[in-house]
């Protein structure tokens, strides 16, 4: 699966700089969005980022069986799928309780994937050592990816969307990208490189360890040079996955006047952000490279 800009779009197919057409009464002309989302392969976004040294492991290990864990609309789970039987490796999705069938599921399977349903008790032990050991050895041998592909190995993969940020846009020094378990922020921070201000928009409720987590991910990669950095904890408008009605509204608002595509789970989330601070003034309109880190297939699972 190729993710580099030569592999499929064009450079400049990479770049969007918004219009100066105003979204709900404030301009974005300051900002342009690198757009992962375009990345060449059925399942755009930052999920291949973090994926790619992972296969490159499982292939060191002389491993042909991907294992990992999602909810039933995981972005994650999604990449993994397509990413797996785009290599050549069988891919297990370890599902979140008895959620309903997806579209997303559909697609996995279609793609190989053998989706087995966890009890959400089960499930709650995803992270917990004694059970990781345990899965290890039901689907030995298998490489297990952690949730959402937030393992040493995904933060470095996402060094290559630093390369790119750096390559396309070396003159933007505020840039901003949405956060979920802060692997594509320290991989980004690790990568980088040069002074600039990055700043993370956190999609879920109260996830004070996430700095923690970023901190410990950039010690991990060595402890080099890191830019100036922050989360946003403002934006998660009501947890994961919830959407109020004033993020709808941008959402729409914003793809009709931009015709970008956004989903409201992330980069809905991220540019609803952007649009506040810039609104209420808290940002002067210095330039912003916002990063599109795909997600699109969730969108899917929202009526509207
Ligand atoms: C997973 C995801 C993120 C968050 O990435 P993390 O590395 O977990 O912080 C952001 N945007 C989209 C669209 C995603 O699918």
């Amino acid at each position: 699966m190729s993710i580099t800009p030569a592999d499929s779009a064009g450079r400049g197919e990479l770049l969007t700089p918004l219009s100066a057409i105003p979204v709900m009464g404030c301009r974005l002309d300051h900002v342009t969005l690198l757009r992962l989302d375009r990345i060449d392969g059925l399942a755009p976004g930052n999920k291949v980022f973090k994926l790619r040294a992972n296969l490159v492991e499982a292939r060191r290990r002389g491993v042909r069986r991907l294992v990992s864990f999602g909810g039933s609309w995981s972005n994650h789970l999604h990449a993994l799928a397509a990413v797996a039987q785009a290599q050549g490796f069988e891919s297990v999705g370890l599902v979140r309780g008895e959620e309903q069938e997806t579209a997303m599921l559909a697609d996995a399977r279609q793609w190989g994937m053998r989706v087995v349903r966890l009890s959400r008790g089960e499930y709650r032990r995803r992270n917990e050592a004694a059970y990781l050991e345990d899965v290890a050895r039901r689907y030995a041998p298998c490489l297990l990816v952690p949730e959402g592909g937030s393992n040493d190995a995904g933060a470095r993969g996402c060094e290559e969307i630093a390369a790119l940020v750096n390559q396309l846009a070396p003159q933007i020094s505020r840039i901003v990208t949405a956060v979920g378990t802060g692997t594509t922020l320290a991989g980004i921070l690790a990568g980088l490189g040069r002074p600039a201000e990055v700043v993370g928009v956190a999609a879920l409720k109260g996830a004070r360890d996430l700095e923690k987590r970023v901190q410990d991910a950039l010690a991990s990669r060595g402890g080099g040079f890191a830019p100036r950095w922050q989360i946003l904890h403002d934006y998660h408008c009501g947890g994961f996955a919830r959407v109020t009605p004033q993020l709808r509204e941008f959402v729409e608002a914003f793809e009709s006047v931009q015709g970008v595509p956004l989903e409201p789970v992330y980069t809905g989330k991220m540019l609803f952000a952007i649009h506040q601070l810039t609104l209420g003034g808290e940002w002067d309109r210095r330039p912003v490279l916002a990063i599109h880190t795909g997600g699109l297939q969730g969108r899917r699972g929202f009526d509207w």
